[in-house]
């Protein structure tokens, strides 16, 4: 589904990723573990072209992010439209919420379907309330977010992704921002969209998520993938000093 080549990214001097390859293949969970700094983020931002990145490629169901080949070795950027259809294929979900505050939830589900994807209203809504029952909001679906807690909201959030309709999932330290009382109806819920074949890529800090749930896990260290492989065996048996020290304990 995701495919990262030689995945390129400075801001001004400061090389942040430094040539990052990955695939990610159809109901494939891969967790992003590394410390501050190591580029997770603007990896993610890169694949739903957030952010511009000047060298490698990145697809996403087989079409190009951000640029295209122009034939002659040079690339072009992508125009508004192909960015935009892009997006649509990505559904991502940040530390912080994001929620529109002056919109109810059910109309923050809504919302994308109809005015950008603009499906049919009537079917959008069932949609959207089915939804909302899976990640455990129905009730509240005509509260406004501030009535809601951090993990309530971010539920909500992931419903709001998934309403879209994406071939892939990105996750960016979801539940980071969470009290630890709520930090588990939150996984719990990705943990169920893991197992109903979900294509996810999960940047988190949850040892536990990313030894019980990822087929795959990258460790990332000064933008670049030190080491990956399935979770029990990686993080159970680090290759390098990096990796162990950044499992520290936690192992
Ligand atoms: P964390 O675990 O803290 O979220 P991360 O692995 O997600 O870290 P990034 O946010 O991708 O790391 O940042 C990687 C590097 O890029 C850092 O050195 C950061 O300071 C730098 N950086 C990120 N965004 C910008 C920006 N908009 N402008 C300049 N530098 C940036
Ligand atoms: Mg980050």
């Amino acid at each position: 589904v995701v495919s990262v080549n030689g995945l390129v990214k400075s801001f001004g001097p400061h090389r942040v990723l430094n040539g990052v390859s990955f695939d990610v293949r159809r109901g494939e969970v891969v967790v992003v573990l590394g410390p501050s700094g190591s580029g997770k983020s603007t990896m993610l931002r890169c694949v739903n072209f957030l952010e511009t990145f000047e060298g490698g490629t990145i697809t996403v169901d087989g079409a190009p992010v951000g640029y295209r080949s122009d034939g002659q070795g040079r690339r072009r950027m992508l125009d508004e439209k192909m960015v935009a259809e892009n997006r649509e294929r990505v559904g991502m979900v940040f530390q912080s919420f994001n929620l529109f505050s002056h919109r109810t939830v059910l109309q923050n589900v809504m919302m994308g379907p109809v005015s950008v994807q603009h499906r049919d209203k009537s079917e959008v809504r069932k949609q959207a309330l089915e939804l909302l029952e899976k990640v455990g909001m129905a009730e509240k679906a005509d509260q406004y977010p501030a009535r809601l807690s951090g993990g309530q909201q971010q539920r909500v959030a992931i419903a709001r992704a998934l309403a879209m309709r994406p071939a892939v999932m990105l996750f960016d330290e979801a539940t980071s921002a969470l009290d630890p009382e709520l930090v588990g109806e939150v996984l719990r819920v990705m943990r169920e969209l893991a197992t109903e074949g979900m294509t996810m890529v999960v940047v988190t800090h949850e040892m536990s998520f990313a030894r019980e749930v990822a087929d795959r896990v990258i460790f990332m260290d000064g933008g670049a993938i030190v080491e990956q492989g399935v979770p029990h065996e990686i993080m159970a048996n680090p290759q390098t000093e990096r990796f162990r020290s950044f499992l520290g304990t936690d192992r």
